[in-house]
């Protein structure tokens, strides 16, 4: 890992891994081969995870977590991604909603919200912005007020009234708390037009729909969910009304090294299967990474994922501690690290041959697994876009 960190956060990843290692890995491939995307959903698994405190990792210590960093996040994160993503992308869900409310909300949100969660072993959590018709225009922001977010919150009196559909949401009907996006000002644009309000996963007007059938990621289920007039007190709106995005950039976005740890640690697994290969296979009367080719294919592997790897460190260590951190280096991380994908996945097919095309190979669920985010946070032509903004223009 070659980052320094401290025995404590080295020993968090330790626990990780044998917790992955003895109550993940052997179920893993069985819940992921389940033909209803439904029943891939990893419940015992997140509960025995919560039981080591590893679902309450963002939790602050008075409200009975652990109170940890994003750094520690990313690292063991990026340690359980290497055996099974779908299982420690649950918990990370976790952590990124109970982290916006210990930061964002009032103490009596806390107090109740917080309480909920951490008590209840089986509780996990959603975030609801994307719909049916806006994705994009959601994450990538623009002053036309007719863009993004079509679900509405109306006020009345002290509540507000919610009505619209939910599309790809993680987690979603298998929720107890939800943090959804809806838009409280028609005539803003969304960036000044939308607040964000805390649910509970069976509210009154909430009906579920399909759960959608996916190539990777299985054990992390997304679904359609839809909204008729559902009521929510002002006491559950996070953050100011009409600033949910503000809140997201400055709780969420800048401070998330998730999808990078997540990618990162899958194409760390996927240089390991290689790896493990290239010494035992044997061709030209040798192991393979004996042959010059084979091991500077490796070398080219590692190189890359080294690199992007010290990157987030980097860009996790910076969300909470740097006060000059910019907040640019969380979308070229994140670039970057689809991109580590983009780059192995060619050269791991070329390490492993035939074999690497054989669905009973572990590199098949990792290759299904690493492309699956490159959207996420915003697909990569939209995060080029987001840095071309930063850029200096002639005056
Ligand atoms: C595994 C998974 C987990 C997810 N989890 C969640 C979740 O928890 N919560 C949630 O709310 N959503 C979630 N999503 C949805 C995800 O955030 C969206 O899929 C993503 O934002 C992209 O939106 P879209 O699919 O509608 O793509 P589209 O918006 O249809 O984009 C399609 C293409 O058009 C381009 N494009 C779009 N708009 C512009 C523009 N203005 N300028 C230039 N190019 C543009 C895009 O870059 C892309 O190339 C999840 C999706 C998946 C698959």
């Amino acid at each position: 890992m070659q980052y320094p960190f401290t025995e404590e956060q080295l020993a968090l990843a330790e626990l990780t891994r044998d917790f992955m290692e003895r109550e993940v890995a052997p179920v893993a491939a069985e819940l992921d081969a389940k033909t209803n995307q439904g029943d891939c959903y990893p419940k015992e698994q997140i509960n025995k995870a919560s039981h080591l405190g590893l679902r309450t990792l963002a939790v602050p210590k008075e409200y009975g977590g652990a109170g940890t960093d994003e750094l520690t996040r990313a690292l063991v994160l990026w340690t359980g991604a290497q055996t099974e993503l779908g299982v420690i992308k649950c918990l990370s869900q976790c952590w990124k909603v109970t982290n916006a409310i210990a930061r964002l909300g009032t103490d009596d949100q806390k107090d109740r919200w917080l309480k909920m969660f951490v008590e209840d072993h089986d509780c996990v959590v959603s975030i609801l912005s994307t719909e049916p018709e806006t994705g994009s225009d959601n994450i990538y922001r623009q002053p036309d007020p007719n863009l993004g977010l079509k679900t509405t919150a109306v006020k009345d009196g002290d509540w507000y009234v919610i009505n619209g559909a939910k599309r790809f949401n993680s987690l979603v009907s298998y929720s107890k708390i939800m943090l959804m996006y809806a838009r409280t000002d028609p005539n803003a644009p969304l960036s000044e037009g939308a607040t964000c309000f805390i649910l509970r996963g069976d509210q009154e007007g909430i009906r579920y729909g399909r759960i959608e059938d996916k190539m990777g990621w299985r054990l992390y289920p997304n679904g359609d969910s839809f909204y008729e007039n559902v009521r929510v007190h002002k006491d559950d709106i996070l953050g100011e009304v009409n600033g949910a995005y503000a809140s997201i950039e400055g709780i969420i976005n800048r401070g998330n090294a998730e999808l990078i740890a997540c990618s990162t640690g899958l194409c760390r697994a996927l240089f390991n299967v290689c790896h493990q290969h290239a010494k035992e296979r044997i061709q030209g009367g040798k192991p393979i990474i004996e042959h010059p080719t084979v091991a500077s294919l490796l070398a080219d592997m590692l190189t890359s994922i080294e690199v992007a790897e010290q990157f987030m460190w980097r860009v996790a260590w910076g969300i909470d501690n740097d006060p000059t951190y910019n907040s640019r280096f969380t979308v070229s991380s994140k670039l970057i690290s689809d991109r580590l994908g983009m780059h192995i996945v060619p050269i791991a097919l070329d390490i492993l041959g035939g074999v690497g095309i054989m669905k009973d190979f572990p590199s098949e669920k990792l290759v299904r697994d690493i492309i699956t985010p490159w959207h996420g946070a915003g697909t990569d032509s939209l995060a080029l876009l987001r840095i071309a903004q930063t850029l200096d223009l002639p005056a």
